[in-house]
């Protein structure tokens, strides 16, 4: 690049870029676009000739802009947030330019500490014991393949790492049956097989029940298993519920089985002192695992793994070839050994950058904001006697369908509210995603976006009763 151009193109995508951030809500949230009408536009062979960032920038315009999904826009209920503020913009800037490999101290001390230092803040932020070490992993679902493999490794004395896996083990793992689908993941990458993932019942809150879990533990004890681990999801992706943490961790404890929490959504609600509450017995848990990148403005990826023993977790995953010993071995965290890469983003920039920007104060008064629209919406559907509400509203995800009192046959209502959903999405207004609470059909609208106000969630709310009583 010609010297000079970086700034001149650094700073017309930044006017770009700020334009984006004050005017995402123009956009249609979902694109129209079908399968294939990107790619058509993509050349088959890469340039041979380099081309200027005027034509790139275009392009971007033109080719990529118009198939995105915009996560961003206030209207965005989807599935669950992703995190995304201007500090963590600006700091992912400077974490490129940077283009640092953080893999132990010495390959950037600063990266090392800093890592140290937000994960002993955000410890507190959310209240938990100051004997949990903490470490940054790139996503929710690494930290819980994480967990179990040193589950699996101290359960075996170490021994499957070095040998490989044989028959002579017999380990269950336990988790509800809304638990999310990277533990699925987990247990087969880990080798403890898919049938071998035992799902415990829900209550009518969607909530693990622990009667259910103990039966299932000892039937496994007497059939000769090993209760290898136990995890409780605090806030399921479908719900939100939020398992019985205290009950749940009490039994792993009883049965010497690895406790795993998984937060990855609902966590970073800890950070408001009254909801603690419902989390009393995450202090049991072994490890945990908690997502800034989604409800915490921080950009994708930052998920935050706190570990009780983290000698435990780095004898899973040490391996120190001669290259990479130094001297300052012994009075450092070389991240490395906490998971599973060994290059590593830094990643700590950000969360600095987005804790500093709003203070701590800042960032509890976002989160409660959310919560409150939440109820104020709960509240609302409530009142309409053609709406209902299908789960408790703990947090900023509101369950619900369109019910009106003429229909009573489930299927008919589950038809009803696949085509609302459909309507509501292809409107470009607006975008959330379904599930299925026992067998009905459920809308999910998930709050979390920081640019969302009171007055889009109101005008939200009228779109969606509008458009349902046109059916
Ligand atoms: C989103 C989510 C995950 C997966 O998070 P990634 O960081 O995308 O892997 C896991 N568990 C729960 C409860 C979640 O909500």
């Amino acid at each position: 690049m010609h010297p000079g151009d970086f700034k001149k193109y650094g700073l017309e995508f930044l006017e770009w870029m700020d334009g984006y951030f004050r005017s995402v809500r123009e956009y249609p949230v979902l694109p129209k676009v079908k399968p294939g009408d990107i790619k058509a536009k993509l050349p088959a062979e890469p340039p041979s000739r380099g081309e200027s960032i005027d034509e790139l920038f275009r392009d971007f315009k033109t080719v990529i802009l118009p198939g995105m999904t915009h996560w961003q826009h206030p209207d965005f209920y989807g599935y669950f947030p992703a995190g995304r503020s201007e500090p963590s913009v600006l700091a992912e800037m400077l974490t490129a330019t940077l283009g640092a490999q953080c893999m132990i101290w010495l390959t950037s001390p600063a990266a090392e500490e800093l890592e140290e230092r937000m994960m002993e803040w955000l410890r507190s932020m959310y209240g938990l014991p100051s004997d949990y070490s903490g470490v940054i992993q790139d996503t929710a679902s690494t930290a819980t393949l994480v967990s179990l493999l040193t589950a699996r490794e101290v359960k075996s004395g170490y021994a499957i790492n070095r040998n490989g896996y044989d028959r002579t083990y017999r380990f269950r793992v336990y988790a509800s049956e809304h638990a999310h689908s990277s533990v699925d993941k987990a247990v087969r990458i880990a080798g403890i097989g898919h049938q071998h993932l035992v799902k415990i019942k829900s209550g009518p809150d969607h909530a693990m029940l622990p009667d259910e879990l103990e039966r299932a533990i000892a039937k496994d004890v007497r059939d000769g298993y090993t209760p290898l681990a136990v995890i409780g999801t605090f806030g399921t992706t479908a719900t939100a519920a939020v398992d019985p943490l205290d009950a749940i961790g009490a039994i792993a404890r009883r049965y010497n089985s690895w406790y795993h929490v998984d937060a990855a959504y609902a966590g970073t609600a800890l950070i408001l002192p009254d909801m603690r509450r419902m989390a009393a017995g995450i202090d049991l848990a072994d490890t945990i695992v908690i997502n800034p990148h989604k409800w915490m403005l921080t950009n994708f990826d930052c998920t935050a793994y706190f570990v009780r023993d983290k000698e435990r977790l780095i004898k899973t995953f040490a391996i120190t070839p001669e290259y990479l010993k130094t001297d300052a071995d012994a009075l450092v965290n070389n991240y490395r050994d906490w998971g599973i890469q060994l290059g590593r983003r830094f990643r700590a920039l950000k969360l600095w950058f987005v804790i500093r920007h709003y203070g701590t104060d800042g960032l509890r008064q976002i989160i409660s904001d959310h919560i409150e629209y939440a109820r104020w919406l709960e509240k609302q559907i409530v009142s309409e006697p053609d709406f209902e509400i299908l789960a408790p509203v703990l947090f900023s995800l509101v369950c619900f369908r369109y019910h009106p009192p003429r229909v009573q046959d489930e299927s008919a209502l589950n038809t009803i509210n696949e085509n609302l959903l459909s309507q509501l999405n292809q409107s470009g207004r607006m975008f959330l995603t379904h599930t299925k609470l026992k067998e009905r059909y459920t809308l999910r609208l998930a709050i979390g976006n920081s640019s969302t106000t009171q007055d889009d969630i109101r005008a939200t709310w009228n779109f969606i009763k509008e458009t349902a009583r046109c059916f």
